[in-house]
Formats: C-alpha cells, sequence, structure tokens
C-alpha cells in the first residue's frame, strides 16, 4: 500500500525539493501529470510546452533511475482527465495512499485548487512551504509591515546584508555602494554583434515531446523551432557558466539595448530554468560573485546581475504571495481596453512591437526592457485591461509562472496596482526605445515627429496619458517634470494630442492595421 503520494508540479524539478526530502523509496509514489487544463488555461506557447514537458519527462527518468516509483501521466494517456483534481482523484483511487504530500505551488489558482484535494480525496494533505527561495514569505511580510510603499532598493539592501553577497567584512557593500546603475545601461554601438547563449541540441526524448505538442496543439501559438533550451540541471548548468564566462562582463553595459537580429544580446537566458527548477538562486549569484572575484567580470555587471536575482526576482514573489489574491484585481488605472490582436499576429506598423512579437513568437523569449518599455509601455499607454495584458504575459514566455508574471505585469508594467510597487509608471515617449534600439530606423512611423499620421504613436499617447490620469499621477514627484512641461503646452497642442491619440486607439478597437 502507498504511504504517501507526492504531486509534483512542472516548475518543481529540483531534486532538493521539500516535499521529496523525506521520501520513503519503498512506500512512496510521485505524481507528476502533463494536463491539458494546465496546458491551456491561457494559450502558452508551444514552446514553453514543449520545454517544460520534456523537463518533467528527464527529470521523473532521474527519480526512476534512483528506484523511486513514479505515476506518471502523459499528455497523450487515454485515461488522462487533463486536470490536476482529476488526476489526484484517479491516483487516490488506484493506490490508496494514507496522505498527500505537496510543496507550494508557484500560483494561486492552484494553491486554491489544493485546498480542496483533501475534501475531495478524503485524505490528510500537507502543503510545505517551498524553500528554493533565499526569502520566505514570512521574512518578507515581516520586512513590508508597517511599509506604505515597498521599494525593491531596501529590500535588496537587506537581502545582501543577509546572504553576504558582494559584501565586505564591515558590513559595506563591495566596491563601496550598492548600485551601479548609473555604469549601466548604455545605449548599443552600432554593429554591436554579442555572443549568442550556449544552444543545446534536443536529444530524443525532448524530439518527442515536441512531436506530442505539434500533434496536440496545432493551431497554437510559437514556433517549437528551432528548440534551443537545456532540460536537465545538468545542461542548464552548461548554459549558465558559458554565459558566465562569455557574456557576464558586459550584462551591465547593454541590459537595456534592443537590437534587430540579436535577440539575447547580454542577457542570461536563465529565468527559464531559475523558474521550474534547473537551477538554484544562490548558486547561480554566488558563481556570478566569483566571476568579479576572480576578475572574469566587472563589479557594475555582477552587482546588476546579482540584483536582479537576489532583488528583483525575490521581492516580486513576496509581494505576489503578500498580496494575493486581492493584488490581481486591482485596476488603479481602470484600464478596459481589450488586448489588440497585433500581440498574437506581429502585424502591425509599429515597427517596434513587430519586432518584439516576432522574437516573442520564434523563442517565447524578449527581455525585460522589450517586455517593459515595448509590449509592457504600450498596454500601459492604450489602457490594456489588466486581465488581457497579464494572460498573455503568462502564455507567451517559457520563464512565466503567475508568481513572477503578475507583479511584473500588474505592478511594474502597467500600474495596475497604483503604486505600490513601482514609484511611477514606467512610461516614455518614443524618444527612449530610439535611443535604446534600432527599431525606429525601419519604421513606419517617425519617432521625431510628435503629431499627425505618420507621428511615433507612443509620442502622442505618452502625453495623453499623463492628460487622462492627471487627477491620479501629478502629485508624484517623479512626474513633476513631465507635468510641469505639459502646463507649458499651448490648448491646441493639447486638443491635437488628444485628437491623435483617440483616433489611433478607436482604429487599434475597430482592428485596422495601426
Ligand atoms: P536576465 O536579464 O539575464 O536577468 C537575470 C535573472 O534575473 C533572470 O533570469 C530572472 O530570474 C531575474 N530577473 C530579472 N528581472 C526580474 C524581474 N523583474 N522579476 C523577477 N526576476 C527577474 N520574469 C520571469 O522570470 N517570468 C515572467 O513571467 C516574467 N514576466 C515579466 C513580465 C513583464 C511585463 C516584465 C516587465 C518583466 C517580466 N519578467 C519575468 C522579468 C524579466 O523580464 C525576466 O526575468 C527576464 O527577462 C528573463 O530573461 P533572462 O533570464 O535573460 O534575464
Ligand atoms: Fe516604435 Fe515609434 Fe520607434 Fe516606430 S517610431 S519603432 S512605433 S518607437
Amino acid at each position: 500500500m502507498t504511504a504517501t503520494l507526492r504531486p509534483i508540479f512542472a516548475d518543481q524539478l529540483s531534486r532538493g525539493l521539500v516535499s521529496l526530502c523525506d521520501l520513503d523509496r519503498d512506500r512512496d509514489v510521485v505524481l507528476m501529470m502533463e494536463v491539458r487544463g494546465e496546458a491551456t488555461h491561457v494559450p502558452h506557447h508551444r514552446k514553453k510546452i514543449a520545454f517544460l514537458f520534456s523537463a518533467m519527462r528527464h527529470f521523473a527518468a532521474t527519480l526512476s533511475r534512483e528506484g523511486i516509483t513514479l505515476r506518471y501521466v502523459r499528455l497523450d494517456d487515454p485515461e488522462n482527465s487533463h486536470s490536476f483534481a482529476g488526476e489526484i482523484a484517479r491516483a487516490v483511487e488506484t493506490l490508496r495512499p494514507q496522505r498527500i504530500i505537496a510543496t507550494q505551488p508557484g500560483e494561486w489558482r492552484v494553491l486554491a485548487d489544493m485546498r480542496q484535494w483533501k475534501t475531495q480525496a478524503g485524505l490528510p494533505v500537507e502543503i510545505l512551504p517551498d524553500d528554493r527561495f533565499l526569502c520566505s514569505a514570512q521574512r518578507f511580510a515581516r520586512w513590508a509591515e508597517g511599509r506604505k510603499q515597498l521599494r525593491l532598493e531596501f529590500f535588496y539592501r537587506e537581502m545582501r546584508r543577509e546572504t553576504g553577497l558582494l559584501m565586505r567584512r564591515d558590513g559595506t557593500p563591495e566596491g563601496g555602494q550598492w548600485n551601479f546603475d548609473q555604469d549601466n545601461r548604455k545605449a548599443p554601438p552600432p554593429g554591436l554583434i554579442p555572443p549568442p547563449p550556449l544552444s543545446v541540441e534536443p536529444d530524443a526524448l525532448t524530439r518527442e515531446v515536441i512531436e506530442l505538442v505539434a500533434r496536440s496543439f496545432p493551431e497554437g501559438f510559437g514556433d517549437l523551432d528551432p528548440f534551443p533550451y537545456a532540460v536537465t540541471p545538468q545542461d542548464a548548468q552548461l548554459v549558465f557558466e558559458h554565459f558566465v564566462t562569455e557574456r557576464l562582463a558586459c550584462f551591465g553595459d547593454y541590459q537595456d539595448a534592443m537590437l534587430r537580429g540579436q535577440d539575447w544580446l547580454y542577457h542570461g537566458v536563465i529565468a527559464l530554468y531559475l523558474n521550474c527548477g534547473l537551477l538554484d538562486p544562490l548558486s547561480v549569484c554566488r558563481r556570478a560573485e566569483r566571476a568579479w572575484s576572480e576578475g572574469q567580470a566587472p563589479l557594475n555587471a555582477v552587482e546588476g546581475f546579482i540584483r536582479q536575482i537576489l532583488g528583483w526576482r525575490e521581492y516580486v514573489r513576496g509581494l505576489y504571495w503578500l498580496e494575493m489574491p486581492g493584488y490581481a484585481a486591482t485596476n488603479a488605472l481602470d484600464a478596459q481596453r481589450p488586448l489588440p490582436e497585433f500581440y498574437w499576429t506581429g502585424r502591425t506598423d509599429m515597427a517596434c512591437i513587430a519586432a518584439v512579437v516576432d522574437q516573442t513568437r520564434r523563442l517565447a523569449y524578449a527581455h525585460h526592457i522589450q517586455r517593459l518599455m515595448v509590449t509592457g509601455q504600450f498596454a500601459l499607454l492604450a489602457g490594456i485591461a489588466p486581465r488581457e495584458i497579464e494572460a498573455w504575459y503568462l502564455a507567451v514566455y517559457a520563464d512565466a509562472f503567475d508568481w513572477v508574471e503578475l507583479p511584473n505585469t500588474h505592478g511594474m508594467a502597467i500600474f495596475a496596482d497604483g503604486g505600490r510597487m513601482a514609484s511611477k509608471p514606467y512610461a516614455a515617449s518614443g524618444a527612449y526605445i530610439d535611443r535604446m534600439s534600432d527599431y525606429c530606423g525601419t519604421c513606419r512611423y517617425d519617432v521625431k515627429k510628435k503629431l499627425g499620421p505618420r507621428a511615433c504613436p507612443f509620442n502622442y499617447l505618452y502625453w495623453d496619458f499623463l492628460m487622462r490620469h492627471r487627477a491620479r499621477l501629478e502629485g508624484n514627484p517623479r512626474l513633476s517634470m513631465p507635468y510641469r512641461n505639459l502646463a507649458r503646452f499651448e490648448p491646441e497642442r493639447r486638443e491635437a494630442i488628444h485628437q491623435d491619440a483617440t483616433r489611433f486607439l478607436r482604429a487599434m478597437e475597430r482592428g485596422e492595421r495601426i
């Protein structure tokens, strides 16, 4: 008789997972499930589905080699009920376990579902906190208590002190400052060609999964080929090591750059591995720190990289569990527009959006500034409804799981939380995209034009956004400069901006090519 049933989800592929620690090889069964309900509750990118299913199958093979008993439900299993609850019920009926032990999932929706398992299965269900993060939910809640605004910088400093990463013995930060952003974020020089990330050749198991996904989701979003991603911890480690030796040194300098034909620039492309458990965040940070201490990479690059993982990644997770489920329901800017079709097709004359959507469709990847300042900023300025744009981000990126996607989109990109996370909306005119990318040179719109049919839409949408939300945003000290500029505009200019924005947004709503 089975003693304990231990379900493992697609983002829990770590051998050290808390719910696998006291596993009894003779009496326990690990349950893994490829269910259609999870693959389609938002229309996930096909490369993302293939990545996760292949990583799951490789993880299952590792457990089997260790002699652990597995119940692995494949997508094409005729008995598959295609939901977690249905598969738990089937496993309980067949295996008759005495209890269920699981690790907390990365999504509030799934946690709420799991809380019903006890009643449904008539068994004790223990949900253990996921300890693969550097800051527990309780630790974050303690830090957040009494703070009106939750600013990353203060949280990050505490995490540096706690872990000792990039800290001197006397408790001060290496290099004498916490943050080297003034040395980072350079505009890309013409002809910049970074070395590409290490690409991993798909093995037989991955090829089998790619074929399964192609058959099962023929109309799904996103290309399956090429498939360059690692699906085992060993290969993910090789990819990361290659990044450290070949690309980390320039990470900071070109962190915000965007170039056609250079999909990865100097980014790590490791979030997909960190988020499903193939890489460990602390080891990644320690390795980057060593690259600095051994002279392989400068401090501005290494500090910038560590801040993303030790700071941002931990911070958004803490915020998610602190604020959910109410957080997702806020809509501070009352954004109501449906998501335009071009987020899926890329058919728009805005060259920046077309390029990012095309890259996303090919790779299930775009880097932070593409997500924040192109597709995210457009959604903010155009007033796209939070649920619509959030479902898109959750679907299209291989690294997207609710705990990390939601705060980044809801809080950082579209300011739907009214400033709980970001001190101001990330809004800018087309000049920002022009400075940081080579997109504008090929665009039908003219980034230098402010008004009229050929003007860059980001230009008039930006000012119209500030006018529309004046009551809420004008008092924000970080927006005093643009509001002072706006106050100097002639009434005719303000009216012309509003007219152009209205014309453009109406055309978008009618589904016209814009
Ligand atoms: P790098 O640029 O190499 O950075 C290194 C690592 O730092 C990343 O792998 C990631 O683990 C971490 N990191 C960096 N920025 C963030 C951040 N803001 N929040 C959390 N971790 C961060 N990241 C996800 O992992 N999943 C998502 O679903 C996701 N959705 C996003 C949606 C929007 C609208 C925005 C603006 C950002 C989102 N991010 C998300 C954050 C960030 O864009 C990605 O982590 C990053 O682009 C992944 O690429 P990389 O591994 O090359 O990162
Ligand atoms: Fe994007 Fe405007 Fe530049 Fe075109 S001109 S690529 S719309 S920022």
